[in-house]
């Protein structure tokens, strides 16, 4: 091998091709060697943040290097797979001979190419022109020659019977005489109907048409229909305009049966080719912990998952055209801008949150979400590299589950309100309210959850959520922990009488139990305030959790024998297995809002519910559940068993004379 120095670089100039490689390696030659033939390499050593850094490249391409490193590789790949699908480009994934089997799983998260070792120099450089190739073609710079084999099919309009020519049915994987239904739902509904409405148009005055749309695995396409009145047959033509069929996206697409990343890409380029600059946002969605779910209950599962997120992505957006991209990225094309985004958003990180059920198990995966809007003179390019730049912020980030690209007025706000947190901690602006926890056989309240809020001096309330994104802001999640937890444990232990007989449940955050020493530090403090532990709850979320389960089960077992009960808070929003459950010391399962108003939904959505009070009954939990606003779901809340419950139904967080009002007339 010559030697050579590899250029390291992060910023995208003219020249060179970029390419990005990432390596666990000591020792990167595979760099030297792409270096010395010609590329311009940006290379990277860990799997976090490899997305912003490949985004930050400008590179089509990327290397993975994953031989004897599988599990960083797996975890790189599906960190940079969809940014690689959203942008067209190429992902070349290298792995240890013995380790074959997993190429399945590169697949999965947007690998295109694969190389095992043991391999020649001469072999990578020839894996990379082929990427670099597929890279160029994805970016629609390539134009096929049309297949040799004609494309086409013929319909007896009568008996409805379709023949499709062999090379057409090989496309498209079924068989000569496929069902017309099955053809027509490989053509999305956005362009569903003007087809439909071309062939209506065919009658014996009017015997010729044409119309066009993407297919997936073949991209743009025009189908010459001509209608014979004497035989009842209609004969199509069918024409590709764009590019060469990709095989990779006709086995990805036949996974959810959906547009692939290309043609969504056309799509939207033709969109904003228009000059009516009509607004058009691009959004891309991320399924949070799909790869945990795919490896602990297989790729069946991971599948079938993936469909039931499509399909729930696509009710939400409606009207939008929906696109799966590498792995388990989704990319939502709405025609539209502000406050419809906004609310599409917010449906689909609701309707994400709500747990999957997969044969034998409950997964609750959740979202992260990246916006970008159009911006004059954007391509499809332009706008998705906005769009995965937005996700990356979303993703780093612990409180945001959607970012938008442009200094939008949120984004602006909160960072206002992280410089103000500080003083406002000073200035005591931070309030505590309490929620009553009413138990559902008597109606009697048996106990409070501390809610924090911000009184603003120039904007009033703030709520928890917004207090607690400018915490992360400015860094001081941990400074605003302490406070919090030491004014509601002093404001509790002044209780008047009245309140004496309530149990006061307050909330950890992630960073609480990732501290080092946290349980003796929260229990001085409870005795200090002089608050009993044996009438104090900790809620804990379960994201914060995961993190660490051997860390956190010592943390709880610790408070427990100490006297404090423990609750997992959220029930429904995050990770959930039942193993997972079982294996830590709790006392409560509170069930999360979105969940328990479930109850009054579908007999889908009802068996969940009735599963996850099953299920933490059997475990000997005490089920809450939160957010019950109406009569209905607290009927049929209590029907499942559920123990206790909050919500606005009985109250919603009051001051501490509201409360003792509230306690007067209670049962
Ligand atoms: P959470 O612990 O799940 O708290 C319940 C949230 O649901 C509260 O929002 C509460 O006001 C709201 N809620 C209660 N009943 C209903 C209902 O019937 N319908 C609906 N739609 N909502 C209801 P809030 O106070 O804005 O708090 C949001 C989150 O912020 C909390 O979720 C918790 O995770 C966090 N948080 C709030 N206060 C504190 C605190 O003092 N410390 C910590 N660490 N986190 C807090
Ligand atoms: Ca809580
Ligand atoms: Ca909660």
């Amino acid at each position: 091998m010559k030697k050579k120095e590899a250029v390291i670089d992060t910023e995208p100039s003219y020249g060179p091709a970029p390419l990005f490689i990432l390596s666990f390696r000591q020792r990167d030659e595979l760099a030297e060697l792409a270096a010395g033939a010609g590329w311009r390499v940006v290379a990277a050593r860990r799997a976090a943040g490899a997305e912003r850094r490949f985004l930050t490249s400008g590179a089509a391409v990327a290397v993975i290097d994953a031989r004897g490193a599988l599990g960083e590789g797996r975890e790189a790949a599906s960190a940079i797979g969809g940014a690689i699908a959203a942008n067209g480009g190429a992902l070349l994934a290298l792995v240890s001979r013995g380790d074959t089997t997993a190429i399945g799983d590169f697949y999965d998260a947007g690998a295109t190419h694969f190389l095992a070792s043991p391999f020649s120099e001469g072999e990578f450089l020839q894996a990379l022109r082929y990427a670099a190739r597929h890279a160029e073609r994805m970016a629609g710079e390539w134009r096929a020659t049309a297949p040799a084999e004609p494309l086409g099919w013929r319909l007896d309009v009568t008996t409805r019977s379709l023949l499709l020519t062999p090379g057409f049915a090989r496309l498209l994987d079924v068989d000569e005489h496929p069902k017309l239904v099955a053809l027509w739902r490989r053509i999305d509904p956005t362009e569903r109907r003007a087809a439909m409405a071309s062939i209506r148009r065919l009658s014996a005055t009017r015997q010729a048409t044409a119309f066009a749309h993407d297919l997936p695995g073949l991209g743009r396409i025009v189908q010459h229909l001509q209608y014979d009145v004497k035989t009842g047959r209609i004969d199509a033509l069918v024409e590709p305009l764009g590019s060469a069929p990709e095989p990779a996206s006709v086995l990805r697409d036949a996974l959810i049966g959906t547009r692939d990343a290309g043609s969504a890409r056309r799509w939207m380029d033709r969109r904003l080719a228009d000059p009516d600059g009509r607004p058009l946002t691009a959004m891309l969605v991320a399924l949070n912990r799909f790869d945990m779910v795919n490896a602990a209950y297989g790729r069946a599962a991971g599948d079938a998952l993936l469909r039931a997120a499509f399909k729930r992505i696509e009710e939400a957006a409606s009207g939008a055209l929906v696109a799966r991209l590498g792995g388990s990225e989704f990319l939502v094309a709405i025609e539209d801008g502000g406050s419809r985004v906004d609310l599409v958003a917010e449906r689909i990180v609701g309707d994400l949150a709500r747990p999957f059920v997969t044969g034998e198990t409950i997964a609750v995966l959740g979202c992260r979400i990246g916006v970008a809007g159009r911006e004059p003179g954007d391509t499809a390019a332009s706008l998705l590299r906005r769009a995965s730049e937005a996700l990356a912020d979303a993703r780093a980030s612990d409180s945001a589950t959607v970012r938008v690209a442009e200094a939008g007025g949120r984004e602006e706000s909160i960072d206002v309100l992280a410089v103000e947190l500080r003083h406002a901690i000073d200035r005591r602006e931070i309030d505590i309210l309490f929620q009553p926890q009413v138990s559902v056989p008597t109606g009697a309240i048996v106990g409070v959850e501390a809610l924090a809020r911000w009184d603003h001096m120039l904007l009033g309330t703030i709520g928890a959520d917004i207090l607690f994104a400018a915490a992360t802001r400015a860094d001081l999640e941990i400074g605003l922990s302490d406070h919090i937890q030491r004014i509601t444990l002093e404001r509790a232990a002044a209780w008047p009488a009245a309140l004496h007989g309530l149990r006061l449940s307050l909330n950890l955050t992630a960073g609480d139990i990732a501290r080092p020493g946290f349980a003796d530090l929260f229990l001085d403090r409870v005795d200090a305030s002089g608050f009993p532990r044996s009438r104090l709850t900790v809620e804990i979320v379960e994201s914060g959790l995961i993190e660490d389960l051997g860390m956190a089960a010592t943390l709880l077992a610790t408070l427990r024998s100490a006297g404090v009960r423990v609750a997992i808070d959220d029930f429904g929003t995050g990770y959930s297995s039942l193993a997972y459950l079982k294996s830590l010391p709790l006392d409560y399962l509170k069930i999360d809002k979105k969940l328990a108003q479930d109850i009054t939904g579908t007999p889908r959505d009802r068996v969940v519910v009735r599963g996850v009070i099953d299920m933490a009954r059997s475990l000997g939990l005490v089920v809450i559940a939160e957010g019950v606003e109406t009569q209905e779901q607290l009927d049929l809340l209590a029907k499942e068993g559920c123990q206790i419950y909050q919500g606005f139904l009985r109250s919603g967080a009051i001051s501490i004379g509201a409360l003792v009002g509230l306690m007067e007339t209670a049962p």
